[in-house]
Parts: structure tokens; C-alpha cells; sequence
């Protein structure tokens, strides 16, 4: 049976797009964050020093499709296993993910610190006002 992969509805055979968001129909949805978090185990990758690194972190993950949560923004009523075993400010992925998760983060940091600070990047490239 197709699918909408927007709404998620089910539709009779012969349906080729939503008729309420007018996407094209797939024949297999791809399993949802919480679907695959309720088949996985989360684990912590990755502990930020501050705001800005878990950022940098969170993005460069996101980019190669690997789903990523900070603890912080966890909650049990969303999520049902304990996250306090990952600490506070980690960064968790799906266990299937862990090991390509790490070879990312270790690129994306050493990127960041090769990178000019956007401070430096403002006074380079910004014309003083007149
Ligand atoms: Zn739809």
C-alpha cells in the first residue's frame, strides 16, 4: 500500500499523490525518530564544552543523517528509557550509529578549529558604516 511520507497516511493501491499535501506517494515509510528510538538504544558520543560546540556537533550529524539528541532536551515523557545515564549535556545517537557518529564529530571539530572565529570573519568582510 502507498504511503504519504508527510502525513504518514496509508492510501489504496493505484493512489499516486496526497491528496492533502500533494506529495508523491512512497511504497515504504522510513521508520520515524521515535520509532527507531523505541527499537534502539541511545548512547552518548559526544560531551560539548559549551553551547556553541554542541552546535557545530549537532549539525555536522545532522548532515550525514544521523539522527542526534542532546540529553538536556529529553524527556521521559517523550522518550521511554532513562536519559540521566547519559549526563546532562550530552550528545546522544542510536547505538547503530555511535561508530560513524564519532569519526564525524572528530572531522567537524578539527574543521571548527581551523575555521576563522566569526568575530574575526566580521571585521574582515564587513564595510565600516557610514
Ligand atoms: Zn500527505
Amino acid at each position: 500500500m502507498p504511503y504519504c511520507p508527510n502525513c504518514r497516511l496509508e492510501y489504496v493501491e493505484g493512489v499516486k499523490k496526497c491528496p492533502d499535501c500533494g506529495v508523491r506517494l512512497v511504497m515504504e515509510l522510513a521508520p520515524t525518530e521515535a520509532e527507531r528510538l523505541a527499537q534502539e538504544e541511545l548512547v552518548p558520543v559526544y560531551y560539548p564544552k559549551d553551547e556553541m560546540e554542541a552546535k557545530i556537533v549537532k549539525a555536522a550529524l545532522e548532515a550525514e543523517g544521523i539522527y542526534a539528541w542532546e540529553a538536556a532536551d529529553l524527556t521521559t515523557e517523550m522518550f521511554p528509557f532513562d536519559v540521566d545515564t547519559l549526563g546532562n549535556d550530552a550528545i546522544g545517537v542510536l547505538e547503530s550509529d555511535a561508530e560513524r557518529a564519532k569519526k564525524v564529530i572528530e572531522k567537524a571539530l578539527e574543521l571548527g578549529e581551523k575555521m576563522p572565529t566569526d568575530e574575526a570573519a566580521e571585521v574582515e568582510g564587513t564595510p565600516p558604516e557610514t
